[in-house]
Parts: C-alpha cells; sequence; structure tokens
C-alpha cells in the first residue's frame, strides 16, 4: 500500500510560519551543546528513573520504536516538570543473532554491521527530540560492557547459581543454535517461527528454579495484571500429589512407579496408567504378545515435535503394554499404557489416567474401552453415564471411607491417607525450567570459562576479563559456532595449572545482557565495578518502566530473577527491578500489523521530513490510549499537524483585548484550569490521547477568544504560556521556539508543571451527607467527582462532625460517590 505523500507545503495555512524544518534541528542542537538534559546525581530533587525498553540495533528506526518512545519521552518529561530530577537514558541491545546471519550472508563483521546501524539509529533518535542522556548511552556488544556481563556471569557460577549440565534443549534448526524454554512458543522459535527440535546436549544453565517462589510474589510492584498472570502461568506452581503405584511384575527389580498430580482426589477412579513412551521402564514392562506394536508406537513418537506430542486439537493415542501397576489405595491392577502425550522431561514420565473428571483422558478410554468410574459427582448428578469429562467441584463418590467429603476436604484427606501409609503425599512443583543460557554462536557475550583436562571446569579470573571475542573469524554456515575453529581463541592456559587448555567457545544468549543493562546506565563509564555504588544507590531501582508485553515471560522475568541472584550475592540491596511497569500497544495501519512483505510499513523518517518530529509525537499520542495503540491513518497525522499550526498561530498573534467582557474572563480562566487538571490527571494514566484533546478544546476557546479579544491582555497572557507548558513534554520543539519568541527565558522544558486552582477547575457542586451511625449529622458542599478519600478528609476536619466522633472508635466509613458519608462509630 503506498502512503499519500503529503508535504507540509500542501496543507500549510499560508499565513502560518510554522516550519518545523527550521526550529526541530535548531533546538536539538543547542539542546544537546548546553546539556540540558544531563542529569546529575548531586541534585536536590528527588529522582525518578523512567526507563524504556532499549532498542535492538537492526539499523532503522521504524514506527513501533518510536511508538515506544516518544510517549515515554512525554511522561518522562512531565515528571521533570513536576520537579524530579528525571534520568531517561537510551542504549542498544547489540548482540545477537541478525548480526551473524548478516556476517554468514554478505561476510561483513558483526562489529561493523551494528556499529553502522547504531550510527543510524542515533541519527534517527535525536530526531524524536527526547530528553535523553546521551552521556550515559550503553551499547552491550562493546567489550566494556560485556566484560561486566562475564564478570556477572562469575559471580553466578561462584555463588552455584550458573552449573553446566546435560538436558534435552529445544534446538532451532533454521537458527542453529538452542534456545530458553521462554524462547519456544507454541513449539516455534520465537525469532524465526521454525518448529523446534529436542536435542541432547552439555549446556550452561542459571538456577531460575531456585527464585520459582519469590517470583510469583507482586507485593512490591505495581505491574500490569496481565503480565503477572503470564508469569505466574509460566512458572506454574501447582500444588498436588507424589502417589506410588504398586508394581508386581517379575524380573523387575522396581517395586513402584510414582507419578505426580494436582487432582489426587480421583485416585478412586484411576482406571489407566500412561507412561511416556520413553520411559527406561517401558521394554521391560512390555509383554511379548504386545512388543512389536509398542516399538512402532515409540519409533513414531518420536518422529514428532514436542509441541505436535502435546497440542490439545491433535488425536490421544496410545498402546497398551500387557502389564499392570497397582492402585494401592483399593489394590485394583490398572493397566498400563504409553501414550505419546506424556513427555519424559516433564514430572516423572508416568501420569494416572481418570477418564470421568479430565477430558484427555475421558477421549482414550472411550477410544481403548476402558472403564469410566466417577468419583467426584456433580450435586445433581442422577447417577448416569457422563457423556464428557466432569473437572468441575462436586462430592466424593466410589471412594471408600471418603465418600461424602468435598472435592478440597478429599485433596487434603487423602494426601494425609497416603502419608500415613507410606504412599506418598502432598507436593508442590513448578513448570518452569532453569534458564539456559549457552548458544552456539560467535555474537554474543564469552563464557568466560575453560576446560582443563586435570582441573576439569576451571573459571577465568576476574583479572583476566574480559575475554574478548576475536575479531579474526570466518563466518560460515556450518551451524557451528565460528568460535570453535579459532585456534587463537579456543586454546588457552589453564588458570589453575598452567597447563594447555581450551576455552568455552558457546556464548551467552543475549537476554542474560538486558538483564542489567539498567544499572549501567547509572554510571555508563565506570570501569572498577559494573557501576557506581552510590550512584546506583541513587537511581534504583526503576521507578517506571515502558515497553512491548510480549516480554513478559522473557526479559520480564529474567530481569527480576537476575536481580533476586545478585542481591543474594550481596551486589545491589533490593529485591525488584521495575517498580512500574506499563505496556504500549502497537500500531497497525487499516487494521493490520505492518510487514515489509505486506508493504504498508509506516516510515517515521519521512514524516518527520515533511511534517516535523512534534506533529508525529502527538499523533502517536493521539492515535488511541497508549495501552491499546492504535490505527495509523495519514488524515489523522495532518489533523495533528493542522492543530500544531492553530496553535503557532494563537502564538503568534497580536493580541489587544478590545471587547474585555467579565463573563469571558471568567469562562476563560475556568476551562485553563479545567485544562489543567484534565492534563495532569490524563498524563498520570497515561492517556495521551484525551489530554490531547482537552488540549484541543482549549485552542478552540482560545481561537474564538482570539478574534473578538473578549478577554484582558493579561488573562490572554496567562492563557498561551500555560497552553505552551502543556503542550511542552509533547511538542518539544514547537513549544520552545514559540516560548522563548514570547521573550520567555530559555528553557520552556526547565519550567515547573502548572497547578491548577480546585474551585475553578471543578465542574459543580454537589451536597455530601454526612451521617453518624446512620443519622444525619452534617451537610457539606464539595465538588461533584470528590473521591472517597477527599470526602473523608472533609468529613473528619468538620468542626460539627469531629464532635460526634471525638473519642469513640470508628468502625468502617460507607460512601456513596457524590452523595453520602456515613460514618459507623462505637
Ligand atoms: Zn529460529
Ligand atoms: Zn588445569
Amino acid at each position: 500500500m503506498e502512503r499519500t505523500k503529503v508535504k507540509i507545503s500542501t496543507i500549510m495555512n499560508a499565513a502560518s510560519k510554522y516550519n518545523p524544518q527550521d526550529i526541530e534541528r535548531k533546538w536539538q542542537d543547542k539542546w544537546a551543546k548546553d546539556h540540558l538534559y544531563e542529569v546529575k546525581e548531586n541534585d536536590p530533587r528527588p529522582k525518578f528513573y523512567a526507563l524504556t525498553m532499549f532498542p535492538y540495533t537492526s539499523g532503522d528506526l521504524h514506527i513501533g520504536h518510536w511508538y515506544a518512545m516518544a510517549p515515554s519521552d512525554v511522561f518522562a518529561r512531565f515528571k521533570r516538570m513536576q520537579g524530579y530530577n528525571v534520568l531517561h537514558p537510551v542504549g542498544f541491545d547489540a548482540f545477537g543473532l541478525p548480526a551473524e546471519n548478516k556476517a554468514i550472508a554478505t561476510g561483513i563483521n558483526p562489529a561493523e554491521w551494528t556499529l553502522k546501524n547504531i550510527e543510524n539509529m542515533r541519527r534517527q533518535l535525536r530526531t524524536i527530540g527526547a530528553i535523553y542522556d546521551w552521556s550515559r548511552e550503553v551499547i552491550t556488544c562493546l567489550p566494556e560492557y560485556y566484560k561486566w556481563t562475564e564478570w556477572f556471569f562469575l559471580k553466578l557460577y561462584e555463588a552455584g547459581l550458573a552449573y553446566r549440565g546435560k538436558a534435552a534443549v529445544n534446538w532451532c534448526p533454521k537458527c542453529q543454535t538452542v534456545l530458553a524454554n521462554e524462547q519456544v512458543t507454541d513449539g516455534a522459535c520465537w525469532r524465526c517461527e521454525s518448529m523446534v527440535e529436542k536435542k541432547r546436549l552439555e549446556q550452561w544453565f542459571f538456577r531460575i528454579t531456585k527464585y520459582a517462589d519469590e517470583l510469583l510474589k507482586f507485593d512490591e510492584i505495581d505491574w500490569p495484571e496481565r503480565i503477572k498472570t503470564m508469569q505466574t502461568n509460566w512458572i506454574g506452581k501447582s500444588y498436588g500429589a507424589d502417589i506410588s503405584f504398586g508394581l508386581d511384575v517379575p524380573g523387575i527389580e522396581e517395586k513402584e512407579i510414582r507419578v505426580f498430580t494436582t487432582r489426587p482426589d480421583t485416585l478412586y477412579g484411576v482406571t489407566f496408567f500412561v507412561m511416556a513412551p520413553e520411559h527406561p521402564l517401558v521394554p521391560a514392562l512390555t509383554t511379548a504378545e504386545h512388543k512389536k506394536e509398542v516399538e512402532e508406537y515409540i519409533r513414531n513418537a518420536q518422529r514428532q515435535t514436542e509441541f505436535e506430542r502435546t497440542a490439545a486439537d491433535t488425536e490421544k493415542t496410545g498402546v497398551f503394554l500387557g502389564s499392570y501397576v497397582i492402585n494401592r489405595v483399593n489394590g485394583e491392577k490398572v493397566p498400563i499404557f504409553i501414550a505419546d502425550y506424556v513427555l519424559p522431561q516433564y514430572g516423572t514420565g508416568a501420569v494416572m489416567g481418570v477418564p470421568a473428571h479430565d477430558q484427555r483422558d475421558f477421549d482414550m478410554a472411550r477410544k481403548y474401552n476402558i472403564p469410566i468410574r466417577i468419583v467426584v459427582a456433580p450435586d445433581n448428578w442422577d447417577g448416569k453415564d457422563l457423556q464428557a469429562a466432569h473437572v468441575d467441584d462436586g462430592h466424593m463418590v466410589n471412594s471408600a471411607q471418603f465418600n461424602g467429603l468435598s472435592m478440597e476436604e478429599m485433596k487434603s484427606a487423602v494426601c494425609e491417607y497416603l502419608t500415613s501409609k507410606g504412599w506418598g503425599g502432598k507436593t508442590i512443583t513448578y513448570r518452569m525450567r532453569d534458564w539456559l543460557i549457552s548458544r552456539q554462536r560467535y555474537w554474543g557475550a564469552p563464557i568466560p570459562m575453560v576446560y582443563c583436562d586435570k582441573c576439569g571446569i576451571v573459571p577465568v579470573p576476574e583479572k583476566d576479563l574480559p575475554v574478548l571475542l576475536p575479531p579474526d573469524v570466518e563466518f560460515r554456515p556450518t551451524g557451528e559456532s565460528p568460535l570453535k575453529d579459532c585456534e587463537s581463541f579456543v586454546n588457552t592456559k589453564c588458570p589453575k595449572c598452567g597447563g594447555p587448555a581450551k576455552r568455552e567457545t558457546d556464548t551467552m544468549d543475549t537476554f542474560m545482557c538486558s538483564s542489567w543493562y539498567f544499572l549501567r546506565y547509572t554510571s555508563p563509564k565506570y570501569d572498577k565495578y559494573p557501576f557506581d555504588k552510590d550512584k546506583l544507590k541513587y537511581w534504583m531501582p526503576v521507578d517506571l518502566y515502558t515497553g512491548g508485553a510480549e516480554h513478559a515471560t522473557m526479559h520480564l522475568l529474567y530481569s527480576r530473577f537476575f536481580v533476586k541472584a545478585i542481591r543474594d550475592i550481596g551486589i545491589v540491596n533490593f529485591n525488584e527491578p521495575f517498580t512500574r511497569l506499563f505496556n504500549q500497544g502497537i500500531i497497525v495501519q487499516h487494521g493490520e500489523k505492518m510487514s515489509k512483505s505486506k508493504g504498508n510499513v509506516v516510515t517515521p523518517d519521512d514524516y518527520v521530513r515533511d511534517m516535523g518530529a512534534d506533529a508525529v509525537r502527538v499523533y502517536l499520542m493521539f492515535v488511541g490510549p497508549w495501552e491499546q495503540g492504535g490505527d495509523w491513518n495519514d488524515n489523522g497525522i495532518v489533523g495533528m499537524f493542522r492543530w500544531l499550526n492553530r496553535i503557532w498561530n494563537l502564538a503568534s498573534a497580536e493580541y489587544t483585548g478590545k471587547k474585555v467582557g467579565a463573563q469571558a474572563e471568567k469562562e476563560c480562566r475556568r476551562v485553563m484550569h479545567k485544562t489543567i487538571r484534565k492534563a495532569t490527571e490524563d498524563m498520570e494514566r497515561f492517556r495521551f490521547n484525551t489530554m490531547l484533546s482537552a488540549l484541543m478544546e482549549f485552542t478552540n476557546l482560545l481561537g474564538k477568544i482570539v478574534e473578538i479579544g473578549s478577554v484582558s491582555k493579561v488573562t490572554w497572557d496567562e492563557a498561551i504560556k500555560n497552553l505552551l507548558i502543556l503542550i511542552a513534554p509533547s511538542a518539544t520543539h514547537m513549544a520552545e521556539e514559540l516560548w522563548v519568541e514570547l521573550g520567555n527565558p530559555y528553557s520552556i522544558h526547565n519550567q515547573l508543571w502548572p497547578k491548577w486552582d480546585k474551585e475553578l477547575a471543578s465542574d459543580e457542586e454537589v451536597t455530601l451527607v454526612i451521617q453518624i451511625n446512620g443519622k444525619v449529622r452534617e451537610k457539606l458542599v464539595v465538588p461533584v467527582d470528590i473521591s472517597e478519600d477527599d470526602a473523608k478528609k472533609s468529613a473528619f476536619a468538620d468542626e460539627k462532625i469531629k464532635g460526634y466522633i471525638e473519642g469513640k472508635q470508628i468502625l468502617k466509613t460507607i460512601y456513596v460517590p457524590g452523595k453520602l458519608l456515613n460514618i459507623v462509630v462505637k
């Protein structure tokens, strides 16, 4: 879809002198020259650390970057005008696979490609007109940064939080590297969407599971419910039971197989038993007559991916082994099946089958004529057979001494019973696995480890950091890290015995680099430690973190783990990296996601050139609520550009009050204060779109006033001044230009955010009835939209009410908004 080319000249009001090309670059240069946005720690204002997720160095700033960065800059500027010392840094997430793929395809060195991209992105970022303090820029692929990434790895290793282990890992055949579980979505690679395979490899892991319980606590942070839920589900803590089933098969030493279940209440409903085809006991449990069928089934299962095996919509199949386990609670012999939907790496690789209360088991039972026995009966159950599994609550039947208990009561009762008999008991399990950080790639931070035939795994001593990436490697599409063939890198001396040794050639997952970059912004040039401790103490934790929700169970989870881990090592003293989190939505065009293949990608550079960065900024803020995103429309941005023109013309107008009237004066002041109030409240809630609507209404009023000249010069000047300050965080360049043109002292960005007059800003007043124990004792005149807190404050401050409640205990208050407050005392 070709976008309509809109040139400023074609839409500009002929009388308007607003030309963003003349002013934007000028102010960007002046702000930079004056170090206007550089922040220091020795500042009397309270600190506010406003962070936006740093961009990956793809080479071009697209509209998604702008949507992440422009509104967050507006908010950071708003906090600055509210009197905070605001740190709003920018940097680059610079390691990663695209650079290496480029090298394989073109021979250009990843470092060269990345740094060139950064150069271009810096230029583009400057055009946004943000308050980035460039002196704090952080680039993760530079040795001065990755030295400390390696250092953190060593600290985690010393603390036992990094370990090497063999595991079945996710292997992306296209990216030719392993992936963490968090990087596999529906069985596919997060980056290239290829189906992921399983491989058994020796890899480095971080012990994130040690923090599973703490990661489930969100009481210190103000994050969107959606992200908390995603993390909670990912960690997947489940209470259940570990249950031993008896084995009595001649020739097998094992006398039991254990299963984990979240439904121990259904134990009496077990009518079959399922093991993973890969379970080591399967060959021994397969009787001669079932051998052929079982072996064929196993071969088939191994050809499928984990996703194919467990997807909800694939038909569930299984095959009987010919052997039985014993359900100890009722002594029943239960037939053993293997089925591909049971995976060897989860739980014990075996599960109990309860067809009456699990739909998957129900389907299996129907297919293989296995009995279906109800044990949790729905309260209105008529004794008839079920048409589908009953997975909800109910009361126990067919469960011996436990009949009549509720489902929850049964869970505890049966677990206690199992414990008393030594057959198992209550347990907790987690879905989350340890974080696999080895990558068989070149363009990442080296893992500072050495392998010695004599001493085993030896960490590189701190004084020898950083382990540098060798620049002279060959990039070939072999699927092996080029580091493997780089002898000058691989061959080294053992730090312990001095003998010949080999370096680890895998590099770290780039999510390791992004797990601590927010610490580095506090002192990016510091070279004695990852950060200057005093500066870190001043800035951390991050007060507001903004970025995409797609990072919920990757970056946002890893960073929380990382901070908790280094807290326990004694490196930091806080628990959470990001106090408040906000996720912006995405910008689409004509309802469709933008993509190069569809040809509907909006190029911000074009619009900046044609209409200015300020128009792009305000349009992105206006296009929809920030958390929801919006639909890009060329008419929309033209509309915003026209509005900026109107402001320009109003502020530049020669104003003389010709027909000043008391009513107009009052109205102008009332709207101004209401606008200040609305803008402030909307800013706090990231409601930039409605804030701009309020500013537009105010602009319309000023448009009428300027025609008639109906207010005094003093009131007019005050209104224009406030309009400029309110628009300053959004249209940063235009506001500055007009501000200085009107003779105000440079810079508008050092002005304080205006305050509103409570009386003038409130719409209407209402009478609030105050009751004590249900009796009317007082009537107060309050603003119509008074909050519960303010209503209570007004009531408790009232002399008459004070008299009634003095010396009494307030049991509770009941508030009916704008109408009534009842105080219950004793
Ligand atoms: Zn991939
Ligand atoms: Zn050695």
